[in-house]
């Protein structure tokens, strides 16, 4: 019935060992004695003597899962599948998991199957849940206990305890989100069938005091790639297993890095899904490290976790270690890997709704054949680890699944026990979050109604609606003191982080200065009950230098959709009059006038105006003019001609962009607001990158043709079909490695087939060959003849080093320290098409490298230290004996000219080397001068190795252009705020010289 009875159970077993299950090496001492089968008429003896066949040894099973127990109505996996979960060399399709638990739906009343939502390619999402008969018919009345629970401002605490009386929790568990993670789902099939089927009082208890919920796949279009990858190896053993480009339709592991940004389906279902049930726990099962290691985390952990979510996985993991530990499973763990930081991977989904959030990692083979391993630095004891893997061991796909499966019991049967004690703390959180707003604070986040951006400030409002975070509106305009930072106690307010930050400046406000914003703003209140999730994505952070971590560092989502924002601390702030805000924009008046002057204000809204109208004329103004106000370069034009004013309207109506109408074109010069013939570029070697790029490009509905590497190096004119060619960065090995490929063998399909019929999204006969030289030939003729390159991080690194763009250097950084920060960047150049509608700065996402610095000479000769002598340390040095010569002030460079000046002596001989001003790279972007102003989130250290070094340069070569981004301007669907620098660039792709080379002040 509950977990109190298991340590008992295992002692009871202590008998002979049959043959089979020694049928490997398996180092001693056996801990665990295998119960005979034929003590067990309850058992599947054929299920069970297959378990025990395919597990390499008995040290590597429980009393949970040596065995199976029968049924005569609900089949069991191997009834179903032709084989047991974790057989050797056998792996489900998702589909047939899928059937399989509808099977188990149809056989037993303590399952029901629930289509949760598609994925990227129309395979379908499930969740099972899984309780006894009573609970599964009341299934509705427990959701409703939980949804009740989940908002303690509509609950009094008498009803909240009499629902935490008669509720019961719900744990889920998700398999199969890193497609190369092959166990879960063939543990959770079996793991669904013992739920379902076994009388033990441990599973018993379970199904009486605990709904389970699992997500046997998460990542489906990638688990059936997956499975089509090990029937080829399969059908051609000596070739190795494929590289694995495509873990889903966009991302590879990053798909556990979309919690933010909620970019793919499968975060979009699940987190449905979870607001649908409200669980309290959410488990989430990978492979990676041995054996078994069960999640906490070395830290950081994430600062605005309540602490009792802390306390409570850290429970939770201390005592499965115990459990599994004293069933004599070697090597389960907890601590030493990952650390807890970010909020962007799947299982946030419980954090950020007052759940418990955990995952397992277990060792895994990827494929389902069984293997000898070496562990080498996880074998070693640490204090988090007393009981280490072993340091080589045969390791099967069933070793796989026994310990998750054994694992995941004792999870359950845990809650089981303790039953009200999860909903009581499901509660509580609620409580405490609703509670944060006048007791930590902050009390609100406002996001004032007059700033620019307005497109990008509403799209962020939906997606924290989406994420089940409540938005206000402020009915009118208010003004509040802020209250932050603390007033030390008897003195005057300390110096320390600023109160109101914004993404342009990150200027300070007074502590009690009051601030005045607009009616309209967008009001955040941080007394609700998810307001942890709202908290940490709004907030700043701030991370040492000296912490290992495991992701990215910062991710302020008002700095990285380039939005002003301010943290009230100041509670006065709730009273303000305000409604909630349902997700509507504004009525817009009719379109009168001749034509209409749109704002470019480095807005997604823009793009979305110019893809919504593809065949409606647009220009850029290339001069400011006047309407009613002034407009600068780079507005928008849109002649109101012929039918175009209704579509027009139409698709005004669902932006928020700033325009007027004018009664005339103004007169002044201009050029089409092309919407180009984009390529987007993938390699064979990685495709998460550029994923989040197609992403972005989708979500814009700008039109791209998908080319890879090995198109551009088959294609001699580019030009023919391609005004911009997009490269995102690749991020796997060298940048030589883009060029070269994979070494050369036998071919590698990556091919629809009847043996793989999954494998998609590109295809090519062969995945080893790379970019090659002819592909930079082809690039460079692509340049020459007009075309624009866009490159970031390391594929603007192969442009420089491969001539693609001169005067260029990469520059190494010994002190940096800057993980996935966000950082702030200064217009240098304001005159490029790439800076229109941006601001003085920018926040911009920037992972440690590559660091830029442009010139055609080496550092000049610069004047030292002045020698000892007379006078003081500014004074000049006056040799005796001679008058006295002064040294010629140094000169200082002119608009383009910073790395270019020759040096001083000798001038005529180096005038070769000399490029012309309008052939040099043209630094759009840079970072700050000033090292201490350029973090705005996250992790930075060694920030004079950035100082003043280029983010963002425009490299001219022949009739085109090379764009070299240092940052990563599409990250994660979450750096709208630097979209337009790539969307800019795009869109003025034969306009890219405009203010180029720059007037001679
Ligand atoms: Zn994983």
């Amino acid at each position: 019935m509950t977990s109190r009875s298991f340590p008992a159970t295992l002692l009871l077993l202590s008998l002979a060992v049959p043959a089979t299950a020694l049928a490997q090496p398996a180092p001693a001492p056996a801990p665990y004695a295998v119960e005979p089968a034929a003590a067990h008429p309850e058992w599947d003896a054929e299920y069970t003597r297959a378990i025990r066949e395919a597990t390499t040894g008995a040290q590597f099973m429980t009393d949970l899962v040596d065995h199976l127990p029968a049924s005569a109505t609900v089949p069991t996996p191997k009834r179903f599948l032709g084989y047991i979960a974790g057989a050797p060399d056998r792996l489900t399709y998702a589909g047939d998991v899928h059937a399989y638990m509808r099977a188990l739906a149809v056989a037993s009343p303590r399952v029901k199957v629930f289509a949760i939502g598609t994925t990227e390619e129309g395979r379908e999402m499930i969740a099972v849940a899984i309780a006894d008969e009573a609970t599964i018919t009341s299934l509705g009345r427990y959701r409703e206990i939980t949804a009740r629970l989940s908002d303690p401002r509509t609950l009094a605490e008498g009803e909240a305890k009499r629902l935490i009386a008669e509720g019961k929790p719900i744990y889920y568990l998700t398999g199969a989100m890193h497609s190369p993670e092959t166990g879960s789902p063939e543990m959770l099939m079996e793991l669904a069938y013992r739920l379902a089927v076994e009388d033990t009082p441990l599973v018993a208890g379970i199904r009486a005091n605990v709904i389970t919920l699992i997500t046997p796949v998460l990542e489906v279009d990638g688990r059936d790639r997956m499975v089509d990858l090990v029937r080829w190896h399969q059908a051609n053993p000596d070739a190795g297993v494929p590289p694995f480009p495509y873990w889903g339709h966009y991302v590879a592991h990053d798909d556990n890095r979309d919690a933010i940004g909620l970019g793919l389906a499968l975060s979009r279902n699940v987190l449905r899904t979870f607001l649908e049930w409200h669980p309290q726990v959410v488990h989430d099962l990978h492979e990676s490290v041995p054996f078994l290691y069960i999640s906490t985390g070395t830290g950081p952990y994430n600062a605005w976790l309540d602490p009792l979510v802390i306390d409570e996985f850290t429970r939770m993991a201390d005592r499965e270690v115990a459990e599994l530990t004293a069933k004599g499973l070697p090597g389960v763990w907890t601590h030493g890997f990952y650390d807890g930081w970010a909020p962007n991977y799947l299982f946030w989904v419980a954090f950020g709704h007052n759940a418990i959030g955990r995952f397992y990692e277990t060792f895994g083979n990827h494929v389902p054949s069984t293997e000898d391993r070496v562990v080498r630095r996880m074998s070693e004891r640490a204090w988090y680890r007393p009981n280490p893997p072993l340091p080589a061991v045969r390791w099967s796909l069933r070793d796989n699944v026994n310990y998750q499966e054994s694992g995941a019991l004792l999870a359950l049967a845990n809650v089981a026990a303790e039953r009200t004690r999860f909903l009581e703390l499901y509660w509580t959180l609620g409580k405490r979050s609703v509670a944060k707003a006048r007791t930590e604070g902050p009390a609100a986040y406002v996001f004032d109604a007059a700033q620019k951006r307005q497109g990008q400030l509403r799209d962020l409002m939906r997606l924290l609606r989406t994420q089940g975070v409540e938005v206000h509106v402020a009915e009118k305009p208010f003004t509040v003191a802020l209250t932050w930072p603390p007033k030390a106690p008897g003195g005057p307010a300390k110096a320390g982080p600023v109160a109101a930050v914004g993404a342009n400046d990150g200027a300070g406000k007074g502590t009690e200065e009051s601030t005045r914003f607009a009616a309209g703003s967008f009001i955040v209140r941080m007394d609700q009950p998810y307001s942890r999730l709202a908290d940490t994505l709004l907030d700043t952070q701030y991370v040492r230098a000296d912490e290992r971590v495991y992701d990215d560092t910062g991710w302020t989502l008002g700095y990285a959709r380039n939005l002003e924002f301010t943290r009230v601390v100041n509670p006065e702030v709730l009273a303000v009059p305000m409604r909630p805000w349902n997700g509507t924009s504004p009525a817009r008046p009719a379109l009168a006038g001749a034509a209409l002057a749109v704002a470019n204000t480095a807005d997604t809204d823009l793009v979305r105006l110019r893809t919504a109208l593809p065949g409606t004329r647009m220009l850029v103004a290339e001069e400011a003019f006047k309407g009613a106000r002034p407009w600068p370069v780079g507005t928008v034009l849109v002649p109101l001609e012929g039918g175009t004013r209704p579509e027009v309207a139409r698709v005004l109506a669902s932006l928020a962009l700033d325009t007027e109408a004018l009664p005339a074109l103004p007169a002044v010069r201009t050029h089409e607001l092309a919407l180009p013939r984009v390529a987007l570029v993938h390699t064979w070697l990685s495709t998460q990158n550029e994923g989040w790029y197609r992403l972005a490009l989708e979500d814009l509905k700008l039109p791209f043709a998908y080319l890879s590497t090995q198109q551009l190096a088959r294609e001699p004119d580019l030009r023919a079909t391609y005004d911009v060619i997009l490269f995102p960065p690749v991020e796997r090995g060298d940048v030589q490695d883009i060029v070269s490929g994979l070494p050369p063998g036998p071919p590698l399909p990556w091919k629809r087939t009847p043996l793989t019929p999954n494998l998609g999204v590109d295809e090519t006969d062969d995945m080893r060959p790379g970019l090659g030289l002819a592909g930079i030939t082809n690039l460079a003729r692509f340049v020459e003849a007009g075309g624009v390159l866009i490159t970031a991080q390391d594929t603007a690194e192969l442009a420089i080093r491969y001539g693609l763009a001169r005067w260029v250097e990469v520059v190494p950084t010994p002190k940096l320290k800057a993980t996935g920060s966000l950082l702030k960047a200064v217009i240098t150049d304001a005159a490029s098409p790439v800076a229109f509608g941006y601001d003085g700065t920018v926040p911009v996402y920037f992972d440690g490298a590559p660091v830029f610095k442009v010139g055609a000479f080496a550092d000049r000769e610069r004047d030292g230290d002045r020698p000892s002598g007379r006078g003081g340390k500014g004074d000049p040095d006056v040799p005796q004996g001679r008058p006295y010569v002064a040294r010629p002030e140094a000169p200082k460079p002119g608009p383009g000219e910073e790395g270019f000046q020759p040096p001083e002596d000798l001038r005529l001989f180096y005038q070769p080397y000399v490029p012309r001003i309008e052939d040099r790279p043209r630094v759009i972007l840079a970072f700050p001068k000033e090292a201490d102003t350029i973090l705005l989130s996250g992790m930075l250290d060694g920030a004079d190795e950035i100082a003043g070094k280029p983010v963002v340069i425009d490299a001219p070569l022949g009739r085109g252009h090379v764009l070299l981004f240092a940052i990563n301007p599409m990250w994660r669907v979450s750096t709208q705020g630097s979209y337009a620098l790539v969307t800019n660039a795009i869109f003025n792709f034969d306009r890219l010289s405009l203010g180029w080379p720059p007037a001679a002040k």
